[in-house]
């Protein structure tokens, strides 16, 4: 699920640190970006994954450039700007165990090569949106440190890869 990165102190002018930033899911198809500024995300439900529409005044700014269409696509880890109000963009999702949905065709296992079953315990990464058996007896997700085909953890409380602190 998208979530926003949303810095507690606001526009007063002090310096960041890392504990005020606070994650808001974002678990509604519009939302309201926190602070005086009138600015909001619409959710666009597609095939390929949900996309996410900021609709502000050409005063909000994304990445630092001007909203001058009053509105934008956003991309992960963009960073937004309303009345001076810094919020991000993150598109990140965490690691859960789910049922397996099955598909029109066969999954496999990256990790053991065994057909994956349909209602089967299983994560899927989030990030190479590849699926994995996750159960007791193919415990194939937490078998190693990391997903077998990229980088990302699959310490099943593995916290956020990326937070505003990294910038
Ligand atoms: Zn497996
Ligand atoms: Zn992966």
């Amino acid at each position: 699920m998208a979530h926003l990165w949303v810095h507690a102190s606001g526009s007063d002018g002090g310096q960041a640190t890392p504990d005020d930033w606070s994650l808001m899911p974002l678990d509604t198809d519009t939302f309201i970006i926190p602070g005086p500024g009138s600015a909001q995300l619409l959710r666009r439900t597609a095939p390929e994954g949900d996309a996410w529409i900021l609709i502000g005044s050409p005063a909000a700014h994304v990445n630092g450039n001007p909203l001058d269409a009053g509105i934008r696509v956003l991309r992960d880890r963009d960073e937004l700007r309303v009345d001076g109000h810094r919020t991000f963009f993150s598109t990140e999702t965490l690691a859960t165990v789910a049922s397996f949905p099955g598909g029109d065709r066969a999954v496999f296992c990256p990790r053991c090569k065994l057909q994956i079953a349909p209602e089967s315990a299983a994560v899927r990464c989030p990030r190479c949106g590849v699926w994995h058996h996750q159960s007791e007896e193919l415990p194939c997700w937490t078998y190693a440190e990391r997903c077998t085909l990229c980088d990302q953890a699959s310490r099943l409380d593995a916290g956020f890869g990326w937070t505003p602190e990294d910038l």
